[in-house]
């Protein structure tokens, strides 16, 4: 790889991705950079590696990416730019500020709307190319704007309706080039009694403490078919504890893998094969995976 000298500084060779993924698995990145502060840096390095066609992937809390055992080729970017900036009914937030935390200011100043956030781990910009969501709610039921730097078109703004938003689904996650960072997100939030936007947040974070596994996982694997749970249906095939190698099946929500002993990422994309075949075998639904599979396999 051929960087400018000025950007060396910023780069770590060959660091292990592990620790920068919410499953606390995966091989090293060729080159990890992280960036905390400022948006024209990020946006000029991760310029400098597209301009070299060095492959580029953008991350963020790596909470819904399996990253591969033998690591990512090029450049691996965590995004950690943390602001925000409050409208009287809306919020802009950089694409690297926690979810959650966001949803706790908003809920101090006294906007609603982000409430289904509370307990979803990741970033805003995560979020945005996810339609991440839960309890009824979506980012996309709240997004009015995206600025985004796009290797062709510089910066740009779009709008939700220039987005294809559907369920877990964007016209950005789609982009098979991935040539494009998520700077900010603007949303559009409802004034509300912050006290009774903290009680549906704790409402919401104590069901998922009830309902879903502690230890490291990605949340559910695999997206709900139409009209159905994945959850069930993997349990309806007696699979729940079901294990392969360090990687299980929650014996308490059967979408949800754990991570229970050292699991390899091999481990984990195996058991995810096996529940998929076993559950086309047995019901004959396909189920198609939340989750991405970043690295070389
Ligand atoms: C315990 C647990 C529970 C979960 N529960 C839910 C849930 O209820 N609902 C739900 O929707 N999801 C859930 N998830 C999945 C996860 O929280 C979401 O998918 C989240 O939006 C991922 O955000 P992230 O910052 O970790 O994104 P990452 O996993 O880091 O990245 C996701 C995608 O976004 C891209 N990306 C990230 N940031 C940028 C950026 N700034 N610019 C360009 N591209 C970017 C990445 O390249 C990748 O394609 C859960 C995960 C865990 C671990």
């Amino acid at each position: 790889m051929t960087f400018p000298s000025d950007f060396l500084p910023y780069l770590r060779p060959n660091e292990p991705l592990a620790r920068y993924s919410a499953l606390r698995l995966g091989g090293p990145a060729e080159w990890l950079y992280i960036e905390n502060d400022s948006s024209a840096r990020l946006v000029e390095i991760v310029s400098a590696a597209w301009a070299e066609n060095i492959a580029t992937r953008i991350l963020g809390s790596g909470a819904n990416v399996l990253i591969s055992d033998r690591g990512v080729r090029g450049l691996v970017v965590i995004n950690r730019i943390m602001q925000v900036d409050f409208g009287e009914t809306s919020v802009t937030a950089s694409g690297g500020h926690g979810l959650t935390a966001l949803a706790r200011k908003c809920a101090k100043r006294g906007l609603s709307g982000l409430e289904w956030a509370a307990s979803v781990p990741g970033t805003v910009g995560g979020a945005a190319v996810n339609n991440a969501g839960a309890h009824n709610g979506n980012i996309a039921g709240i997004l009015t704007a995206l600025q985004v730097y796009d290797f062709e078109q510089g910066e740009i703004t779009l709008q939700n309706q220039d987005l294809s938003y559907a369920y877990r689904a964007s016209s950005l996650k789609k982009r098979p080039d991935r040539r494009f960072i998520v700077l900010n997100v603007t949303l559009s939030l409802r004034p509300a009694n912050p006290e009774t936007i903290n009680a549906t947040m704790d409402e919401f974070v104590a069901y998922r403490k009830h309902s879903q596994p502690t230890g490291a996982s990605l949340g559910s694997i695999f997206k709900n078919p139409p009209g159905d749970y994945a959850g069930r249906l993997i349990e309806s095939c007696g699979l729940k504890g079901y294990t392969v190698g360090g990687a299980q099946i929650s014996s308490r929500h059967a979408n949800f893998f754990i991570n229970s002993a050292g699991a390899t990422a091999a481990d984990y994309r195996a058991l995810i094969e096996h529940v998929r075949d076993v559950v086309t075998r047995e019901t004959g639904v396909i189920l198609e995976p939340e989750v991405e599979f970043v690295g070389d396999w």
